[in-house]
């Protein structure tokens, strides 16, 4: 075994990671959640993100929050539910830690486009710079075929979940490894990988 630092990564191994959309996958989906009055975590998730960290994944959220681009939320807003949601998942389980959260607030029809919007890869591959993760035994949950075709495109293993979109969104043909009722159930799966 390498040594390990002090953060619990050691240097020549590799991190594996949890990806995880937010809306409908780690909150309940609400169109365009601009108010942390209408954000609620969905049963089950800090439990499960507590226990995929205590297994060493990184858990990390890739988010596309559009409504920034749309001017129906400010940075400063998005920033605030961050805040507001890292703070309930720790309330609900003090080992829920999340490790990062990356948001693109940008969407073609207001700004130019951006490598960082799914089912572009960009934010995925800062987290694993950052984090210096191993994409193939990372994976990716989501509730939607944008967040299976990122996963598909970063080289990561897409899971989908039956909250949220439940994949009936039909942007993209792009089919999941596996489907779940909800991230709980997707986690424990990973647990047993
Ligand atoms: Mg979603
Ligand atoms: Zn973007």
């Amino acid at each position: 075994m390498p040594p390990r630092e002090k953060n619990g990564t050691s240097k020549t191994r590799k991190n594996r990671a949890v990806f995880m959309d937010r809306d409908g996958v780690i909150v309940k989906e609400v169109n365009y959640l601009a108010r942390v009055e209408d954000m609620t975590v969905i049963a089950g998730v800090a439990d499960a993100i507590a226990k995929l960290r205590e297994a060493g994944f990184k858990a990390i959220i890739i988010s596309n929050q559009s409504a920034v681009a749309r001017g129906l939320l400010s940075l400063s807003g998005l920033k605030e539910i961050t805040r507001v949601l890292r703070a309930r998942l720790l309330d609900q389980n003090p080992r829920a830690r999340l490790d990062a959260v990356y948001y693109c607030p940008h969407h073609p029809d207001f700004d130019k486009s951006c490598d960082c919007r799914k089912p572009e890869t960009g934010l995925i591959l800062k987290a694993q710079k950052k984090f210096n993760i191993d994409l193939k035994s990372s994976y990716f949950v989501g509730d939607s075929s944008v967040d299976i075709l990122a996963a598909r495109r970063s080289g990561c293993v897409p899971l989908l979940v039956k909250t949220g979109k439940a994949g009936k969104d039909g942007l993209y043909l792009e089919k999941p490894r596996k489907i779940f009722k909800s991230f709980p159930t997707a986690a424990g799966w990973i647990l047993r990988q």
